[in-house]
């Protein structure tokens, strides 16, 4: 079986004027058939291999986004949001330091974060929005104002039976009196704008960049890896997959004709790609190589 060359390395790439940096908040394992749904197991273990429990490692990867004019965080990885006796049953190795440290390590100042956006809010990807201070959750970019999908958000805070299992409530209500709700497309800050794909949940966007004539798409977890570029290498997690399969339809061909970088959350390798397409058969490959 092929080894993989887990990165744990944070890469920084331009957008036009926009610098992009892949940060790390940890390791997630995850069940490799739930993770590639209804591929097989003899085609997705040739990209990863799994583990003793077919369990494969994914990353968690949120983007510190620096624009002329903002300074974005996008995604925050799991944080604190999962106490850290569970953390054996999901597999979760966080690094360490909080999202807000990871963003120090950069050389940027938390306080200076003005923006933070979210493609959806299952706990891997919203967890780190706030900090655990002092026997509570509260956000940890006290300046930032925090823009996410509406419905998303009313799911999120309230989560029925079917959706219990993926959002953390209480480590996302103190953000209430920093929160931007948006529904469908729109522009987040200059630079960066949500497009509305559903598919993984009900409310899932993927986020665009865009400086004068360079492009570059944060997937979240419409497509959470390069292996999962494939059309139909969807993750069983995505609460409609006949949805996810319509949005990548659509979105791949703008990808291509954009010429985006792609950045992909839960990536294990190189996290930065570029999408390529053989007749109706898509892909991609890291951009750089390490
Ligand atoms: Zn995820």
């Amino acid at each position: 079986m092929k080894d993989v060359n887990y990165f744990e390395g944070t890469p920084t790439t331009n957008v036009g004027e926009i610098r992009v940096t892949s940060l790390l908040d940890g390791w997630l394992s995850l069940d490799g058939g739930a993770m590639y749904g209804i591929v097989p197991k003899v085609l997705w273990e040739k990209h990863l291999p799994s583990d003793e429990q077919n369990r494969v490692k994914m990353a968690m990867r949120p983007l510190l986004v620096q624009t002329p004019t903002n300074t974005v965080v996008v995604e925050s990885g799991i944080g604190q949001a999962i106490p850290p006796d569970l953390h054996e049953r999901y597999g979760i190795h966080r690094i360490g330091p909080t999202l807000d440290q990871l963003v120090a390590a950069q050389g940027v100042d938390p306080a200076t974060v003005d923006t933070v956006a979210c493609t959806h809010l299952h706990w891997d990807h919203s967890g780190g929005l706030c900090k655990f201070v002092d026997g509570r959750y509260v956000p940890s970019f006290p300046n930032a104002t925090y823009v996410v999908q509406g419905g998303e958000w009313d799911i999120a805070i309230a989560p029925t039976n079917l959706h219990k299992a993926s959002y953390a409530p209480e480590s996302l209500t103190p953000l209430e009196s920093q929160l931007k709700t948006v529904k469908g497309n729109g522009e987040i800050v200059k630079g960066l704008s949500f497009d509305f794909t559903a598919g993984h949940t009900e409310n899932h966007a993927v986020i665009w960049l865009e400086s004068g004539d360079e492009f570059g798409v944060f997937f979240g977890d419409l497509v959470p890896t390069i292996s999962h570029v494939p059309l139909a290498w969807i993750s069983a997690y995505d609460i409609n997959a006949g949805g996810s399969f319509a949005a990548r339809e659509v979105l791949y061909p703008k990808v291509l004709e954009r010429n985006a970088k792609c950045f992909f959350y839960h990536e294990p390798g190189y996290p930065v790609g570029q999408m390529l397409q053989q007749r109706s058969k898509y892909s991609a490959e890291p951009l750089v190589q390490r």
